[in-house]
């Protein structure tokens, strides 16, 4: 059985170790300043509002390519739909 979820994270680099992870905001939030990279690395980022901007730009670019993705494959369908019905 294959599940799909769709869910928003935020996504950190471990200076130390290059490690990619995320975690949800909320998750994110409630650790405050006592967050870790998985190896156990002292964070690189902490919660500033450099940081909070960073992320709501990533989480805002990251939407505009799925909305720009989406549409293409929409564009895509539309046009073998046409092929189709033109070729009835
Ligand atoms: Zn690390």
């Amino acid at each position: 059985m294959t599940v799909l979820i769709q869910t928003d994270l935020i996504v950190i680099v471990c200076k130390h170790c290059g490690v990619l992870y995320g975690m949800p905001n909320e998750l994110w939030n409630s650790f405050g300043s006592t967050r870790f990279c998985p190896n156990g690395h002292m964070p690189t980022y902490g919660n500033s509002a450099a940081d909070r901007i960073r992320s709501a730009e990533d989480r805002e670019k990251q939407q505009c390519t799925r909305a720009e993705t989406a549409e293409r494959s929409n564009a895509a369908l539309r046009g073998a739909i046409r092929r189709m019905k033109g070729s009835e």
